[in-house]
């Protein structure tokens, strides 16, 4: 959803709050494509401070359904966005002028956009279905945490392999 902020914009110390309702349907990035499973009404707060800061506020939850990296059954993480933005005015802090944020298309703001980047910065390097997740089976694919596979129970013991590697050496020699 997009939010129309000339109002504030030109008007000194102007205060407003409003709940957002966030479109975003999944998490798209070059990481991959994540279903939003749960989000909640953003209650955000605009404040223009002296004609020179505009301040963005709001505080919100959203979870996202990410594979677990060893299994691929889906972990529901929850993301605890706690926005503090602060846009310049004045023209003096480039990096913070309107023109130069991603989320700001003249005086509108994508609160999509918004909420996009601060999932990106605080993305899991690691994501698990739990600490000791057995993973899946290289051979067979089967979920290992749900039921062992017969491919395990023919796998030679890594102590035996390891004798028989000494054996094929001396075979070469
Ligand atoms: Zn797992
Ligand atoms: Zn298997």
């Amino acid at each position: 959803m997009r939010v129309e902020l000339a109002d504030i914009i030109s008007c000194e110390n102007k205060e407003m709050s409003q709940q957002v309702e966030i479109e975003l349907s999944s998490f798209d990035s070059r990481l991959g494509q994540f279903p939003i499973r749960t989000k909640q009404p953003f209650a955000m707060k605009f404040a223009n401070e002296d004609g020179k800061r505009l301040l963005i506020q709001g505080e919100t939850e959203v979870a996202i359904g990410i594979p677990c990296d060893r299994c691929l059954e889906e972990v529901s993480r929850t993301f605890s966005i706690a926005l503090d933005k602060e846009i310049d005015l004045t023209g003096s802090n480039e990096e913070l002028s309107m023109e130069n944020l991603s989320y700001m298309t003249g005086t509108s703001l994508d609160v999509d956009q918004l909420i996009f980047g601060e999932i990106l910065v605080s993305w899991p390097m690691k994501v698990l279905c739990r600490e000791d997740c057995k993973g899946i089976c290289k051979r067979c694919g089967a979920n290992l945490n749900q039921a062992e596979c017969q491919c395990q129970k023919t796998e030679p013991d890594p102590r035996m392999a390891a004798i028989q590697d000494i054996f094929n050496k001396f075979k070469e020699v």
